[in-house]
Parts: structure tokens; C-alpha cells; sequence
């Protein structure tokens, strides 16, 4: 085990007051430090105002705080700051991508996902694809490595448009986002990075994968919900409309025009959340502080540890488990459904998610409805993976095949 990385249980008020508690679904979405919590609440007594309109000088010292935050969520990613506007989710930000792109569709042009999309990264493109008579297709996932099938071969001249994700939310798999959007460039081919589940466990750096947009959701890293970070190419922004218009984007309006301002914060009519993004961005620099503490080889390690345990159990299937791959790993029993299975470690304290994680598609390929998912975080502990392996033991005697 990594000696130096201690998992920071205590900086988690939400699981100081349920100590019982062991909680394994942080893909879905993470619990949150103290830290971001005191973040969030030092803006409502510092500094709440609402921001680019203020002549007063709360108003400025709320927008100097959203453009601090917006220099630090790019900093993150290596994104110039130009290039860095908030969402309210991955999802919002994929559907505005969607209806927004600067491309003029032609009917029978392709869009090319992977079998490991998140519906967010599915449901916006088949609507864009109903709408103009677009081809949607799809990457294979290896049922054994969980790796890419042979995605080259599915890039052609009739691919106007590439969208995957850079972590699949099921196994956890990290896929060569970085190959596919070398061969996109050299096509001419624009490339949108879903990175929600890679954000809390990869470096990510939008200038070395030369991609043309890059999302996260801050809650899969720490920080609060309603906040995401979008990362668009200026050579894409520039010549996009924003997904939403209205207040404190505009220029000039007259009774049937408006000329909006030219920079990213376009993308950003109304008031933003500007508590939220302050306090994710605190996470997203608290995740940083805990990378150089050792967190990644330390969540790498107690993954080893829990692929280890299920696999030793042939009651179990464990879903690919390989090398690259994110802390998060997915499983079934053929004797016990997965939702027995989660309800069983509920009863225990344990929170783990069984369904198909909003990835049908994956699991379809793979001829299965329903799996368990473990996902691990910078507060889950080697005691607990073991616990968990133990109470699969229980739930099997209990609710396997010989159970009385
Ligand atoms: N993409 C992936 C890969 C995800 O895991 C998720 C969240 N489950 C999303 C997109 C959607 O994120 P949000 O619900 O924050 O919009």
C-alpha cells in the first residue's frame, strides 16, 4: 500500500456523521470536503453579489471571483482561460454542443460515439441526427481488455464529427482519446472529449489531446453539482451561437437584434452559480493537493486490491478489469440480480450502484440488463474494500443458490 497517502476520511463532513458508512459510488458522484463546503458558504458571506453588471463593488468583487475560478478551472485542464466557460452539467453542455456546432450538416454525414457513451453523450446526438439525417456509429468495446475495437476503421470520409468518452463509467476503461484525436486532426475531423469520469482520475490537459471540446461535471471531482467545466477551441467558440441567450451577454440589443459580447462568457447568459463554481473549483484544487499526496497510486492500488478479491470469487463475473482503467469496477452474479445484490450491501451500510449506469448501450453489447458498480474515491479505505469482498461472501450464502 502507498504509506504515504492517508485516505482524508476526516476533511468529509458528510461521512464524520455516518461512520458506518461506506460509500462506493462516487462515479456517480463524489462526497464533498470540507473544504468546498466552507468555499461555498465564505461567498455568501463574503462576497454574493451578482456578477459583470455590478458598479458597485460587491458586484465586482463576485466577478473578479468567477473569472479567478474560471483562470483556475482552465489551469486544471491547460486550457487558456479564453477557451473556459461554465455549464451547469455535462449533460447541459453536451446538448448545447449538439444544437450549436458550427457545421453545416448534410444528410447521410457521420457521428461517431463509442458503445461506452453515457446516454448524456447519446440522447443529444441522435436528436441533432433525427433532425438533419445523420449517421450515428459506433465504436466496440473488447468484452475482455474493455479497450476500443478497431475505432480507425470507422473513420471515413463521410465523419463530420467524433464524441467519446474518455472513461467508461462502467469499467472504468481509459481510452486512447489522445490516438483518436491525432487521426481527427490530420482529417479535419472536430473531436468533443466527454471527460466526467476520467476528470477525478487522470491528468487531463486539452493542449496535448488537441481536442475541440472537453466537459467535466465538478461533482465527479469533488465539488458541487450544477457546475461544469467546458473547454471549447477558440477556432469552434468563435464562429458557435451560445446554447442559451438572454441577460449579461449582450452588446447592444435593438427590437429584433442583439449583438452579444465577443468572448467565452457568451456562453453564459443569466446568472451564474457563482457559489458553486467558486467551491468547485476549490475541489478541483484540492484534488490537485491530494494527487501530489500520492492519491491516483494509492486509488490504483486499493482497485488492484478489490479486482483481486472478486475475482477470486467464481460466484462472480467481474466486467474488464485491466491496467488502464479508473477506479471503478463493475460486476455480476448469473445466480443473484445485481439489484439484490446493492440492496443487500445497502442493508449493510454500503452504497454501491446496480443498473446499467445510464450506459445501456454497453451493456447490450455485452448481452447484460443490470451490474454491480464499485467505485472508489479519495476517502475509501483498504478496510472497507475488504468489508465489501466480506458482505459479498454474506449476500452469496443469503442469497445465492444453497441459501436455505
Ligand atoms: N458522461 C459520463 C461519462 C458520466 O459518467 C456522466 C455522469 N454519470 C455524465 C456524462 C453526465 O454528467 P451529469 O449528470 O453531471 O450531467
Amino acid at each position: 500500500m502507498t504509506e504515504s497517502y492517508q485516505p482524508p476520511v476526516a476533511e468529509f463532513p458528510l461521512l464524520q456523521q455516518n461512520p458506518q458508512l461506506i460509500y462506493l459510488d462516487s462515479a456517480a458522484t463524489c462526497q464533498v470536503p470540507a473544504a468546498v463546503l466552507n468555499s461555498f458558504q465564505h461567498y455568501f458571506t463574503s462576497t454574493h453579489a451578482n456578477v459583470h453588471r455590478g458598479s458597485h463593488r460587491l458586484g465586482r468583487a463576485a466577478t473578479d471571483l468567477l473569472e479567478n475560478a474560471r483562470g483556475i478551472a482552465a489551469a486544471f485542464i491547460k486550457a487558456p482561460a479564453d477557451d473556459v466557460a461554465f455549464a451547469s452539467s455535462t449533460t447541459a453542455a453536451l446538448n448545447g454542443l449538439a444544437q450549436q456546432l458550427p457545421v453545416s450538416w448534410r444528410e447521410g454525414d457521420e457521428i461517431l460515439l463509442t458503445d461506452a457513451e453515457h446516454h448524456a453523450n447519446i440522447l443529444p446526438w441522435q436528436r441533432l441526427a433525427k433532425q438533419h439525417r445523420l449517421v450515428l456509429r459506433f465504436i466496440p468495446v473488447d468484452p475482455v481488455s474493455g479497450g476500443l475495437g478497431d475505432w480507425q476503421q470507422l473513420i471515413n470520409e463521410r465523419t463530420r464529427l467524433i464524441s467519446v468518452t474518455l472513461a467508461s463509467n462502467i469499467t472504468g476503461a481509459i481510452f486512447p482519446v489522445a490516438a483518436v484525436c491525432a487521426l481527427a486532426r490530420q482529417r479535419d475531423i472536430p473531436v468533443i472529449v466527454d471527460a466526467a469520469q476520467a476528470v477525478g482520475h487522470t491528468e487531463l490537459d486539452v493542449t496535448a489531446l488537441d481536442c475541440d471540446a472537453l466537459v467535466f461535471s465538478g461533482h465527479k471531482a469533488y465539488g458541487l453539482p450544477g457546475v461544469a467545466v467546458l473547454y471549447m477551441n477558440a477556432r469552434w467558440w468563435r464562429r458557435m451561437e451560445p446554447f442559451v441567450v438572454g441577460g449579461g451577454v449582450v452588446r447592444q440589443v435593438t427590437r429584433h437584434d442583439a449583438e452579444l459580447v465577443d468572448s467565452i462568457q457568451r456562453f453564459e447568459a443569466g446568472t451564474p452559480n457563482t457559489a458553486a463554481i467558486s467551491a468547485t473549483v476549490t475541489a478541483l484544487e484540492w484534488l490537485q493537493q491530494q494527487r501530489a499526496m500520492g492519491l491516483t497510486g494509492y486509488l490504483q492500488e486499493l482497485r488492484q486490491q478489490l479486482v483481486d478479491g472478486l475475482q477470486q470469487r467464481p460466484w462472480l463475473q467481474v466486467l474488464p478489469a485491466g491496467a488502464n482503467h479508473t477506479p471503478v469496477v463493475s460486476f455480476y452474479c448469473p445466480q443473484v440480480h445485481a439489484y439484490d445484490l446493492a440492496v443487500w450491501l445497502d442493508e449493510q451500510q454500503v452504497a454501491v450502484r446496480a443498473g446499467h449506469h445510464c450506459a445501456q448501450l454497453l451493456l447490450q453489447s455485452w448481452d447484460l440488463t443490470a451490474v454491480v458498480r464499485v467505485s472508489l474515491a479519495a476517502y475509501t479505505t483498504a478496510a472497507q474494500v475488504q468489508q465489501v469482498l466480506q458482505y459479498l461472501d454474506e449476500a452469496w450464502q443469503m442469497l445465492g443458490p444453497t441459501a436455505e
